[in-house]
């Protein structure tokens, strides 16, 4: 990273009429979080759990987990850290939670799909994440939710298991919140009854997007779809900010069109004000939003909101981004 660019790593990410907003980190390991300070995001938004268990021959016990999370907590900026629950499956498999092969693996039997069904894998996470609270500002978040009735079942979970905790005399965070990633368009369309079991929300743009225009984001023969700016993707997404901000719901966005500048533009127009992005962004993404009023970018989003194509959306976004940087 250039050091003109984390010359801003201090500064406070506001826009030009001074309205706040946080820039996050989305880390995948311990040297992210070194990443993440370097260029002075103010939590880490997204921390995929995965590379821990992609590296084990079976599941990581609690006191190994509950160690790796402790020490991501302590060395994150703020010590304030939104922890994922076990994304696996699609194109990340282990053999321990058994292999099998599916004709449409990203349709298929994935994260919190595979994490309902294995207790011991549930359970273990969830307490160690439960623990690691102690130590810092502490958030878990579940994946892939699509229905209602996976979100009551894996409350009710970790209800259990907090009780179970406190029952033993272990140490726990009893302040940890629990949320919801919306990345299956079922969610985003039903986000008022997700809103009614949920402490936050974390919008999953990557996954929401490949599912709402039904095109694999890894397949080049038709990731051209996966176009963050286009008129499908920008309705979903005004649909659920508003959703969340009418209840006052915190609400992040952790894929990444948090960002890329025009994007992040148009959702900072529509009211997005906690984006979570790779740290590389941040320095960027900070200079942008520092450059715009609140009128200003809503007047940027109002606009998209009314044009058609993917075209039309990004030419009118680049002759904005060039008036004001
Ligand atoms: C997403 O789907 O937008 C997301 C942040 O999760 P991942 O990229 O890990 O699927
Ligand atoms: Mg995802």
């Amino acid at each position: 990273l250039k050091d003109s660019l984390i010359a801003n790593r201090d500064e406070p990410a506001r826009s030009l009429d001074g309205n706040r907003m946080e820039l996050l980190a989305n880390i995948n390991n311990i040297a992210d979080v070194h990443a993440a300070n370097t260029v002075g995001a103010t939590g880490v938004g997204l921390f995929r759990t995965e590379y821990l268990f992609l590296t084990h021959h079976d599941v990581p016990g609690e006191e190994e987990q509950f160690e790796y999370y402790r020490q991501i907590i302590v060395n994150s900026p703020n010590q304030a850290v939104t922890i994922r629950t076990l994304d696996l499956g699609g194109d990340k498999t282990v053999a321990y939670l058994g292999r099998r092969s599916e004709p449409n693996p990203f349709m298929g039997w994935r994260s919190i799909r595979i994490f309902l069904e294995n207790p011991k894998l549930m359970i273990t996470q969830i307490r160690a994440i439960l623990r690691a609270g102690r130590h810092g500002k502490v958030s878990m978040l579940f994946p892939m939710i699509t229905t209602l009735e996976e979100l009551k079942r894996i409350n009710k979970v970790v209800r259990e298991t907090r009780e179970n905790l406190r029952r033993e005399g272990v140490p726990f965070a009893d302040d940890v919140k629990t949320g919801v990633m919306v990345e299956v368009p079922a969610a985003a369309i039903c986000i008022d009854a997700i809103l009614r079991e949920t402490d936050f929300i974390s919008i999953g743009s990557n996954d929401l997007i490949q599912y709402l225009v039904a095109s694999d984001r890894d397949n080049p023969k038709v990731a051209h779809l996966c176009e963050p700016l286009s008129p499908s993707i920008f309705r979903v997404l005004q649909m659920v900010l508003d959703a969340c901000n009418r209840t006052g719901t915190p609400v992040t966005l952790c894929g990444e069109m948090a960002g890329q500048p025009r994007s992040a533009l148009v959702l900072f127009g529509m009211g997005l004000r906690r984006f979570s992005m790779s740290p590389a962004f941040i320095p960027a993404v900070k200079n942008l939003l520092g450059a715009v009023t609140t009128a200003q970018a809503e007047r940027f989003a109002h606009h998209v909101l009314q044009l058609s194509t993917s075209d039309e959306i990004r030419s009118y976004l680049t002759a904005r981004l060039r008036e004001i940087s």
